[in-house]
């Protein structure tokens, strides 16, 4: 059997980590067997729904490069044929008009109540005389008659064996009073049209699934099997909100992340093979199976993804993630016409950010002169003594050409002018180090003056003399 999935968001915001996550399970089940993967945007609510939350979903699946093979699918578009189905049912018996008033059900839904009983449809009009009074005027929704005895059983891929007694199932209105299709009698009319095979989603509708199991089964079409993955919870033990900081996938590429530390992060995040913590796209399809997924809830933590992504920024190709940081120093307005490229700002401060927001952040100096040198720094490191050294090193750095401004030979005048100072390397490093940057930390001061450049480096060691005697004058 070829296997078929779908993700199916319901376009209502922004694509968040949980809905990624069942995407991408979904996504490496499908790839793992070779399969189909369909994206149906379930968009079906039409005042919740909005284009920009579909788009917002399909650049998120874009950034993740969670790639569709058909779709994407859109409910709204299909009501003529979720109309056919239900005209089918009605004929076929297995759906039914209701003229019930909505007094009539709340009175109802009270008794029930009252007995301490769940509230649920009584059956009042699936009886043969109710239908047969329709004249084709009154006002109605649509039921699906739902089986009275017996149960429904089927086997969660991820929780094992689920059943529930019809009796706890109501006849579930398919269509409402002004003729729009319900929510879950389109998904199943979907998933039965499109050949869905495997239904992984979220663990919050693992209460539809016998209802859609019914329905199914009364159009006689073929059953998926069904997946419910738990939810993810925020450091504290609650739903993952937006009070525990970014859940939008977006928000993660603002914040610097790389799509690649995203998904790994996901992936273990419910799932795990063996104790291994890192795994390319394609070890995630290669190992990924549904038995190995966590039935628990499984708890966010930024820390981690964070370390993700460290290890992501050092460990990929430094021209992918160059690519990446582009679009924060885009972002952040760069003018990227003089100063480093961005492979060897990728390779210079991978070991020190954790983020490329902050990496675009910390390398400004690259690009841009500064305006005033960062008082504390300028305090402990731009004092008289420092005057002679920032000489020498600058008349040193001079001689050395163009061609040669190699980080190698940077360190060595470096390393010359602290000999014949008699100084350690700091006393002439870090005053050198506060007069390019501008601040008190920078990756290797050699290999930073050498991202600077030596026009920019000299010019900023004369402005660092200046002050000193500036400052020595006061
Ligand atoms: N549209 C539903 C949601 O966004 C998913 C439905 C499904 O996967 O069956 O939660």
């Amino acid at each position: 059997m070829k296997v078929k999935t779908r993700f199916a968001p319901s376009p209502t915001g922004y694509l968040h980590v949980g809905g990624a996550r069942t995407a991408l399970y979904s996504w490496l089940y499908t790839r793992h067997a070779k399969g189909t993967f369909v994206l149906r945007i379930e968009d079906t609510d039409l005042e919740r729904s909005t284009p920009e939350a579909i788009e917002a979903i399909i650049e998120g699946m874009n950034w993740l490069d969670l790639s569709w093979d058909e779709g994407p699918f859109y409910q709204t578009k299909r009501f003529d044929r979720y109309e056919q189905v239900i005209n089918q049912m009605i004929k076929a018996g297995s759906a039914y008009r209701c003229f019930c008033s909505k007094e009539r059900l709340e009175q109802l839904r009270e008794e029930q109540m009252a007995k301490g009983e769940k509230a649920r449809y009584d059956g009042h009009c699936r009886c043969e005389s109710v239908q047969k009074s329709y004249t084709g005027n009154e006002p109605h929704v649509i039921r699906f008659a739902n089986p009275v005895d017996g149960s429904v059983l089927f086997n969660d891929l991820i929780r094992g064996p689920i059943e529930i007694a019809n009796k706890e199932l109501d006849d579930l209105i398919i269509r409402r009073t002004d003729g729009s299709p319900t929510y879950n009698f389109c998904v199943v009319v979907d998933d039965w049209d499109m050949e869905i095979t495997h239904v992984i989603r979220g663990e919050d509708h693992i209460n539809n699934t016998p209802r859609q199991i019914n329905i199914l089964k009364a159009l006689g079409a073929p059953l998926p099997q069904y997946g419910h993955v738990s939810m993810i919870l925020g450091d504290d033990g609650q739903k993952l909100s937006k009070r525990h900081g970014a859940v939008s996938v977006m928000q993660y590429r603002d914040d610097g992340y790389l799509p690649e530390a995203l998904l790994n992060y996901l992936v273990r995040l419910g799932w795990s093979h063996g104790d291994q913590e890192i795994f390319s796209r394609e070890e995630m399809i290669e190992f990924f199976t549904l038995d190995a997924v966590s039935r628990s809830a499984s708890a966010f933590n930024t820390e981690k993804l964070l370390w993700l992504n460290h290890h992501y920024i050092n460990h990929l190709d430094a021209d992918y993630v160059a690519q990446h940081l582009m679009w924060h120093m885009q972002k952040q307005g760069y003018d990227l016409s003089h100063g480093p490229d961005l492979v060897s700002i990728v390779k210079l401060y991978g070991e020190r950010c954790k983020t490329l927001k902050e990496m675009a952040e910390s390398c400004a100096y690259c690009y841009n002169d500064f305006s005033d040198f960062d008082a504390d720094a300028a305090k402990k490191h731009l004092r008289l003594v420092a005057k002679e050294p920032l000489e020498l090193i600058k008349h040193k750095l001079t001689q050395i050409s163009e061609l040669d401004w190699q980080t190698e030979t940077i360190h060595h005048a470096i390393q010359s002018t602290a000999d014949e100072l008699s100084v350690g390397m700091g006393k002439v490093g870090m005053p050198l180090r506060v007069a390019v940057t501008g601040i008190g930390q920078s990756p290797s001061v050699d290999a930073t003056i050498q991202a600077i450049g030596k026009s920019r480096t000299l010019s900023r060691i004369d402005k660092a003399i200046n002050y000193i005697l500036a400052r020595a004058d006061q």
